[in-house]
């Protein structure tokens, strides 16, 4: 999840994080550590689009305002370069004058040290069975590419693509079922990040993604997989890899959620298992093939590297 951080060219107050599309509004204050009246306590508001190296600032204090900035390139799993300064649209009110000069750096949220949250959750389950590593890789900071108060987005450690991470609840949730009705919001807003990691993604406009959840997992942890469908990675090495991502094996992160609402439980159909037994076929136009060094050769066809 890509994120700005407004950082202090002379170093008088620490970053402040500006998180994508969320308005942040700033001014004198403690944050900003500018104690000048003629700058209100609610001067600016910012609005970063981080995917695009832009930085909305609307003026809301009487005195006019300016913000001199650049974006830094940035590292991390949503990286590019994107060394353009950052367009600043000042909706102001008068015409530009001083304010705090800044810089906004545009960073995976993995360096933050602003949210802390799960990391001192108590894990019930043993973690030592492989099948509980999710538990380990989400409190590993190396692993987190976003967290907020409510879940933490991981990279999958053998991507079945060229983007693949897992957005997991803190809340320890084993699996699909021991999903409630009262856990909807909960998956609403694990889709909603899902989303947002895709929209981060430097490659959106040639790459599809889908996000959803395995039938039948193999890890602990209610996890929902976001995965790029080039489905091109050395780990992707078997039928059952390949059929758990494209038949109904997987199942979209908007029909579990439907499910949950109408049914207040997540009902996995009979035969599921069946399904990774299924013959190779393309998932772009469902041309069958032999094995999957065949397969691998024929998706080139669909995304050329
Ligand atoms: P599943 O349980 O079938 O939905 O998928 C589990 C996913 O977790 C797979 O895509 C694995 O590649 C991934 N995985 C397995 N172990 C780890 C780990 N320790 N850390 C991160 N991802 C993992
Ligand atoms: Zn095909």
């Amino acid at each position: 999840m890509p994120v700005c951080w407004l950082v202090s060219q002379e170093e008088t107050h620490k970053p402040i994080i500006l998180p994508h599309l969320q308005p942040v509004v700033l001014g004198r204050g403690p944050e900003t550590t500018i104690k000048d009246k003629k700058c209100s306590r609610e001067q600016v508001e910012l609005k970063a689009e981080c995917n695009k190296c832009f930085v909305n600032v609307k003026q809301l204090g009487v005195n006019p305002t300016s913000i001199d900035s650049e974006f830094k390139e940035d590292s991390g799993v949503l990286s590019g370069s994107c060394k353009r300064p950052i367009q600043v649209s000042s909706v102001a009110k008068g015409s530009h004058a001083e304010a705090p000069s800044v810089k906004a750096a545009r960073q995976t949220e993995q360096s933050s040290s602003s949210v802390k949250a799960g990391e001192s959750r108590e894990v019930n389950e043993s973690v030592g069975h492989w099948s509980q590593g999710l538990k380990a890789s989400m409190q590993d900071p190396n692993m987190q590419v976003f967290k907020d108060d409510k879940v933490v987005v991981i990279k999958d450690k053998y991507p079945k693509a060229r983007y693949h991470w897992l957005v997991l609840p803190w809340e320890s949730i084993a699996s699909l079922k021991a999903l409630r009705k009262e856990h909807c919001s909960l998956l609403e807003h694990m889709h909603k990040v899902a989303d947002q990691m895709v929209q981060g993604c430097l490659h959106t406009s040639s790459l599809n993604f889908r996000s959803g959840y395995h039938a039948i997992p193999s890890m602990s942890h209610v996890h929902l997989h976001v995965i790029s469908q080039d489905f091109d990675s050395p780990c992707l090495k078997n039928k059952k890899h390949w059929n758990s991502f494209t038949t109904e094996y997987f199942i979209d992160s908007q029909d579990v959620i439907r499910m949950l609402e109408a049914d207040g439980k997540v009902t996995i159909k009979e035969g599921t298992s069946e399904l990774l037994k299924l013959p190779l076929r393309c998932h772009q136009c469902c041309k069958e093939l032999p094995t999957i060094p065949a397969l691998k050769q024929h998706l080139k066809s669909h995304f050329p590297s």
